[in-house]
């Protein structure tokens, strides 16, 4: 078994439905072990679009990363083929943050996540589930590249949880 750390977005539809739903998915595949709160942040960089919710969840796994990936890809699509029939709109995205404390690059897979240091709406949540976890190149914690990071965006604590 494997801990992984997955970020969940959605910008369309009923968000606390779709980040519901694609955790009852990744419940049936293994264990979600922790949940942070959600957040609402404004689109990151495109900014003519509606306001994302997000989280992160705490993932045990018995599937090897590429595994993962195809996983959480079969998911979006899953979760993503009801309205992709009428809108283009994506209306999940699922993220692997960390995988243990392995470092993967290749054509596919990039993991911990390239992004993951420069946005506060993947560090926000990961602060609550793993705010100790180290980054294996970087070594620093998610607390120490959450304070060091410089996106001003804002990320906004949603009282009710999942
Ligand atoms: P996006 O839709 O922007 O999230 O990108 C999805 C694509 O990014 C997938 O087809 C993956 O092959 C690739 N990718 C690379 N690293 C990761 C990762 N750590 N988690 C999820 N997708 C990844």
């Amino acid at each position: 078994m494997a801990i992984s750390h997955i970020h969940i977005g959605t910008n369309q539809g009923d968000l606390r439905a779709n980040l519901r739903a694609a955790i009852d998915k990744l419940e049936a595949q293994g264990t979600v072990l922790d949940k942070s709160h959600i957040y609402e942040t404004e689109a990151w960089g495109k900014q003519d679009q509606p306001n994302f919710y997000n989280m992160a969840v705490t993932y045990e796994t018995k599937l090897d990363p590429h595994a993962l990936l195809k996983l959480v890809n079969d998911i979006e699509d899953e979760l993503g083929r009801v309205r992709k029939e009428k809108w283009s709109e994506r209306i999940i995205d699922l993220d692997i943050i960390t995988y243990e404390d392995k470092v993967i690059s290749d054509d596919t897979l990039t993991i911990p996540h390239r992004h993951m240091t420069e946005r506060n709406f993947v560090l926000v949540p990961m602060i609550e589930i793993a705010g100790e976890w180290m980054h294996p190149t970087l070594e620093k914690t998610i607390d120490d590249i959450y304070v060091e990071c410089l996106d001003r965006c804002e990320v906004i604590f949603i009282e009710k949880g999942i």
